[in-house]
């Protein structure tokens, strides 16, 4: 087989992939997508890369959005040249990443990201103790690349050859099922990397598809996995789900799951005591007015967001500190503000520069807090 890492009795730890060699092509005139809903920019460096003797092919979000009959937030480009080729066919690229390097291409404010075609997860990739990837390095081929990404419809390749969509995976018929489905084993792929579950939320929402039943069902049982998640990476995640439009459906997925629990355990512990419902209702309030002003376009704010979403453990604390302790109002919010804060950053870094306008909206609670009649 050209493709050891599949072949059947190979000892040779997989992702549980099934051995398809044969993918589907769909031809120009047999699927939606045409030039015309490919940005300028993703079309330059697919065409860039063609001419340079390289593959070049859209993959992930793009691709899937468009066939779902959204728009694309942005395109990815999946090609065989190697960072260190792809840098000087451009004039503005950057390598970035460590684990594994991508190419960054920019026209004007648009950011192209092209990755060079992954090779198969093995026992030679570096794993923590719970399975999830330290290392990964090692370049592939176009197919070795599919059965690396995360879901089927996220695996699927829009070919500038020939127009043609590429389908390892079977996500155009999970696109048809409208359903989000990890290639593979599904408990291996979280383990492999637990941020997959928060993906799984986001992208099944921001598509209005279902989780798919085998997809879905591990992740009660795994999303402790995501407290091995770098903080600094999830910091960056909440924002993609939580600062979405989507970020009130989101938050009840979330919450179904078992996830938002490991991401926020101190406002999951009082949202589950809280049967009045009140700081529930909070909440979607202060998520569904940032996800409005992405609607219309406008700034939101990460600081606002940490804000809302530890607000209710921090008002707890306020005001179980003004009932033991008799400090003054804005004593007492300090001093919870900078204790929630401090036990929510072992689970989700939050950079100083939005922490601290966090802490100063609490702060101005206490200004209008008359419920004590003190002031
Ligand atoms: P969107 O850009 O709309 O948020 P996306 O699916 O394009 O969604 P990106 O983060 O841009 O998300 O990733 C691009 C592609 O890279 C994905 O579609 C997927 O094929 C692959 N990918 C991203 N994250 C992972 C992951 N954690 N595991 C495996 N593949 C991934
Ligand atoms: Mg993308």
């Amino acid at each position: 087989s050209d493709f050891p890492h599949f072949a059947a009795g190979s000892t040779k730890k997989t992702s549980g992939i099934p051995a398809i060699t044969e993918p589907k092509r769909i031809a120009r005139e047999d699927h939606p997508i045409s030039r015309a809903d490919i940005s300028h920019a993703a079309l330059k460096v697919l065409y860039t890369l063609k001419d340079a003797g390289y593959r070049g092919l859209l993959v992930g979000g793009g691709v899937r959005d468009l066939l779902a009959g959204v728009v694309p937030k942005d395109f990815d480009v999946s090609t065989d040249a190697t960072p260190e080729q792809t840098r000087p066919l451009f004039r503005s690229c950057r390598l970035i990443g460590r684990r594994f390097k991508l190419a960054h291409v920019r026209f004007g404010r648009e950011i192209i990201e092209v990755s060079t075609f992954r090779g198969p997860v093995s026992d030679d990739h570096e794993r923590d103790d719970s399975g999830r990837i330290l290392s990964d390095n090692v370049y592939g081929t176009l197919e070795q690349d599919a059965f690396r990404r995360d879901f089927t419809v996220n695996g699927l390749y829009y070919d500038i050859e020939d127009f043609s969509i590429i389908d390892y995976v079977g996500g155009l018929e999970d696109i048809r099922a409208r359903q989000i489905r990890l290639i593979g084993d599904p408990e291996t792929r979280y383990r492999e990397d637990p941020v997959r579950m928060l993906r799984a939320v986001r992208i099944a929402n921001k598509l209005g598809f279902e989780i798919e039943a085998s997809t879905r069902a591990p992740i009660q049982e795994l999303a402790p996995l995501l407290a091995d998640v770098p903080a600094a990476r999830l910091f960056e995640e909440v924002l993609k789900v939580l600062l979405n439009k989507d970020a009130v459906a989101n938050l009840r997925a979330l919450r179904e799951l078992g996830l938002f629990g490991q991401l926020f355990p101190q406002t999951e512990q009082i949202l589950q005591l809280d049967h009045s419902g009140a700081y529930l209702k909070f909440l979607e309030l202060a998520l569904g007015n940032t996800a409005q002003r992405l609607v219309e376009d406008q700034p939101v704010s990460p600081a606002f967001l940490y804000g809302a979403l530890l607000w209710p453990a921090v008002e707890q604390r306020y005001v179980e500190l003004l009932d033991t302790q008799g400090h003054p109002p804005a004593v007492a919010m300090a001093q919870a503000g900078s204790e929630v804060l401090g036990r929510q950053l072992q689970r989700v870094a939050i950079p100083k520069r939005f922490g601290m306008p966090a802490s100063e909206i609490w702060n101005l609670q206490t200004r209008f807090d008359r419920r004590r009649g003190k002031y």
